[in-house]
């Protein structure tokens, strides 16, 4: 009897919810990676898919395992790929045992990967691309954890300014005088693991496009497991809802004894029509569905077979002559 190859290891999550595309694996216990291209970050890296290369940054949300395994492969492979330096985003608690692991690394490999480390305290940003910043706070979980929100600043004139011509604004800036204020628009918010806290009714996080959060327990009766494993439960999820303002509700680290079918249903009956703006990151049938309906709605044409999810472009999609949709 010749025995079975090994499983094919599973394709990235993926969607996309415009202008980001979310993509990664996220499975309780196991793994977190979830990526946005456009925005060159990464949350956490609990293994470093080839994709997720491409990312400057990875903003790590705690010290776990599945969040973290691949934060030192990801910094050595940028590095060997001649990419440039992984820049690590962390809560500052945590910063000395990552440096402390980077080292460990350093002792083994007898080679020095470089890395760049910047730790934030609660409430404090670093902007990662012109006026786009990322924002950590504290979470609620078993060991240190950080939620992050990207945020764009834009300068707005005041109010009380609008009107004005162009030569009388100039007049008042001369006079040194604060024509202009600064607005946040929240793009995206990641909680990773946490318990229901005071993060999740930040501005920056229920007024933001995108949120990616955790939830891992769905049984009615697995509140308790929820609680001391500091994780969200689908009937968090379903309260949360009446308060998030997004377009999309990413979740993510669904264990993997939950299957995906149940947990929608779960969803569905706890948190009614408001969730269908929920999508759930492994569902890889429901992401492909939308992309495609995406694709064809954009004109695209859909090449099968050959949807392998995630991937930066690949896939087996490509855009046609655009239909006419005057
Ligand atoms: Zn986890
Ligand atoms: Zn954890």
């Amino acid at each position: 009897m010749i025995p079975k190859p090994p499983p094919r290891e599973g394709s990235l999550g993926f969607y996309f919810i415009p202008p980001y595309r979310i993509q990664g694996f996220s499975v309780a216990g196991e793994v977190t990676t979830i990526q946005v291209p456009e925005l060159d970050v990464c949350f956490d890296m609990g293994q470093c898919p080839r994709a997720a290369l491409a990312s400057k940054y990875c903003a790590v949300s705690h010290g776990h395992m599945d969040h973290i395994g691949g934060l030192a492969y990801y910094c050595s492979q940028r590095r060997f790929q001649g990419m440039g330096d992984g820049r690590i985003i962390c809560d500052e608690r945590i910063a000395p045992a990552i440096t402390r692991m980077m080292e460990g690394f350093q002792d083994l490999e007898q080679q020095k990967t470089p890395f760049e480390l910047l730790p934030l305290k609660d409430g404090e940003q670093v902007e990662i691309k012109n006026n786009i910043y990322l924002r950590g706070f504290h979470t609620e979980h078993t060991a240190p954890s950080m939620g992050y929100s990207v945020i764009e600043k834009r300068s707005k004139l005041k109010p009380e300014y609008v009107d004005l011509p162009q030569e009388k604004l100039k007049d008042l800036k001369d006079r040194g005088i604060e024509i202009t204020r600064t607005l946040e628009i929240p793009l995206i918010a990641y909680l990773g693991d946490t318990q229901p806290c005071a993060a999740l009714l930040r501005p920056d996080v229920i007024n933001a496009q995108i949120v990616i959060c955790e939830c891992t327990f769905f049984e009615p009766d697995h509140r308790d497991r929820a609680k001391v494993g500091m994780h969200m439960h689908v009937d968090n999820i379903a309260e949360w809802l009446g308060v998030l303002q997004c377009q999309a509700l990413v979740l993510c680290h669904v264990s993997r004894r939950t299957d995906l079918m149940y947990a929608r249903k779960r969803l569905f009956e706890v948190a009614g029509p408001k969730s269908e703006k929920a999508f759930f990151l492994m569902d890889y049938k429901a992401g492909k569905a939308r992309y495609e309906r995406q694709v064809i709605d954009s004109g695209g044409v859909i090449e099968r077979p050959g949807f392998r999810g995630g991937g930066g472009g690949g896939g087996g999609f490509r855009r046609g002559a655009p239909m006419n949709r005057s």
